[in-house]
């Protein structure tokens, strides 16, 4: 049995290096405003040098152990992850929010799951080799970067750092975590659990802090790569910050707008399903929500109807995040409420508000899935990351119409397509300008493939191989066969 000391009423708010810092976070309870604890670490210079200097100092041996030790270490984790699991989802739901009948459950299980996909990689990423046609053997290795980093938002806490973690660490790197300001606590717990596993000192680190602290590793000289997830501003900030130090590696998995488009000959029900647990998901902060919905107009007023009541009848599900019927809770914080409020706002004047549009209740931060139609597709509320449970419904005719709008934004992240017809589907999923496409199925991800998008939504891939291939360098070997 795991000796893991943590819960609601001990909240995990050290370092993992153990430093302290006179600096303090705040982090609150998004179901009342209440106050969790004012006096969470937030790592600064000395910490992050600290943690950089243990990682450098740990590298040479981590990068030599066994692929079978690696392995065993990650699953180890995962295994105690999993055994702790409705604990790190109290931590993460008390600063979330997210009820675990829904995306609380879900997050904790995908993290679990996430080291040991990647443990499963850790003796099967071979390198390459080519022949000595020519009198050289070509062998080409991959090499791990040495001190990553991964800096994560706070919507999936447990999740994106297991996506980020696992990869880097499956490769050979050690690796520092930077947990969100807002959402600490699970990505500090981990810290006991690391031990626990038998990780060896400086491998795999937790820092929580806040930007000051994210912005200081994106600029340390010594840190090799950064895996960043959320907002396209703080993203651009990080590849400016990677130039201007050492050219530290960058992954970037930013923002959305993805389109999902119903024709008229899809299935009502499948299309109504996948578009509303989109939006509703985790309240609608989920970097690939369907947030623009397009109807083909002979299914428009079927669909509409058929949407709106299922997104009624989820607003019942709104509720106490700790009530186990819950399956709607509120949006994280006071200003990423007053944010999502300002978009209802002035939404009003650029659309038809359908459904919703209002606070639930006076206590706390919930917000009723909202649905506005007939949105220009230059109004703010069909351009900008809402992230809260607000779509947007429009109508459309042809299918060529319907590719140029679907693409007509900065982001692509994910794109839906609702029809029988494959060859049509075959065709948008060609035509989508994004990184990922679902056919009668829209804002998911899987491990096995990879996840990231085009444009402003980002840059690199997480998942499958192509992780592996962020947290590695090829090196070529030639060995000159005629000597
Ligand atoms: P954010 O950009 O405000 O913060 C993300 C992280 O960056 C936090 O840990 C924060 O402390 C840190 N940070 C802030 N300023 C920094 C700076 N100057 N230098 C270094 N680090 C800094 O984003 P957020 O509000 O936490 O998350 C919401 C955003 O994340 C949304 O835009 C959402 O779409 C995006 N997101 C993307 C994905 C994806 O995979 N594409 C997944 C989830 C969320």
């Amino acid at each position: 049995m795991s000796s893991f000391p943590w819960s609601g009423s001990n909240l995990p708010k050290q370092l993992f290096i153990n430093n302290e810092n006179s600096k303090k976070l705040e982090v609150y309870n998004p179901k009342d405003g209440s106050l969790l604890a004012n006096d969470v670490a937030l790592a600064g210079e000395n910490e992050v040098d600290a943690a950089v200097a243990a990682a450098e100092a740990a590298f040479p041996a981590w990068k030599k152990i066994s692929a079978a030790e690696r392995r065993n270490l990650l699953l180890k984790l995962a295994d105690l992850i999993e055994e702790n699991s409705d604990k790190l989802a109290e931590l993460t739901r008390l600063s979330l929010g997210a009820p675990f009948a829904s995306f609380g459950s879900h997050e904790i299980k995908g993290t679990s799951e996430a080291y040991r996909y990647f443990a499963g990689w850790c003796d099967k990423f071979a390198g390459e080799s080519y022949p000595q046609d020519d009198g050289f053997l070509k062998i080409v290795r991959n090499e791990p970067l040495g001190v990553t980093a991964g800096i994560v938002p706070w919507n999936g806490p447990t999740a994106t750092a297991a996506l980020k973690s696992a990869p880097a660490l499956a490769t050979g790197n050690c690796f520092i975590l930077k947990p969100s300001e807002k959402t600490p606590f699970g990505a500090l717990a981990f810290g006991s659990l690391i031990k626990e596993a038998g990780f060896p000192p400086g491998v795999f680190q937790v820092l929580s802090g806040d930007g000051s602290t994210g912005a200081l590793l994106a600029s340390h000289m010594k840190v090799r790569k950064i895996s960043f997830t959320g907002s396209t501003a703080t993203g651009r900030k990080i590849q400016e910050m990677a130039a201007k130090s050492n050219l530290k590696r960058i992954t970037l998995e930013l923002g959305g707008k993805s389109p999902a488009v119903v024709f008229d000959d899809a299935n009502l029900e499948n299309a109504i399903f996948w578009c509303v647990n989109a939006i509703c998901g985790n309240t609608g902060q989920i970097c690939f929500a369907a947030s623009r919905v397009y109807v083909q107009e002979g299914i428009y007023d079927k669909f509409l109807e058929g949407y709106k009541k299922a997104m009624e009848e989820r607003a019942k599900t709104i509720g106490d995040p700790d009530a186990a019927e819950t399956l709607m809770g509120p949006i994280v914080d006071k200003l990423q409420f007053d944010r999502v409020s300002g978009f209802l706002e002035r939404g009003r004047n650029q659309g038809t508000l359908l459904i919703g549009g209002s606070r639930v209740g006076d206590q706390g931060y919930f917000i009723e899935p909202t649905i506005f139609a007939d949105v220009p597709e230059d109004a703010e509320i069909c351009k900008q990351e809402i992230f809260g449970p607000v779509a947007i419904v429009n109508k459309f005719k042809t299918e060529e119409e319907i590719i140029a709008k679907a693409n007509d934004t900065e982001y692509g992240l994910m794109a839906g397509v609702f029809t029988q017809d494959i060859n049509r589907a075959l065709r948008l999923s060609s035509e989508f300008d994004s990184g990922m496409v679902g056919v009668n199925c829209v804002s998911l991800a899987f491990l096995t493939t990879p996840f990231g998008g085009t444009k402003q939504s980002g840059t690199g891939r997480e998942n499958a191989i192509h992780v592996l291939r962020q947290y590695t360098e090829p090196k070529t070997i030639m060995v000159n066969m005629t000597y």
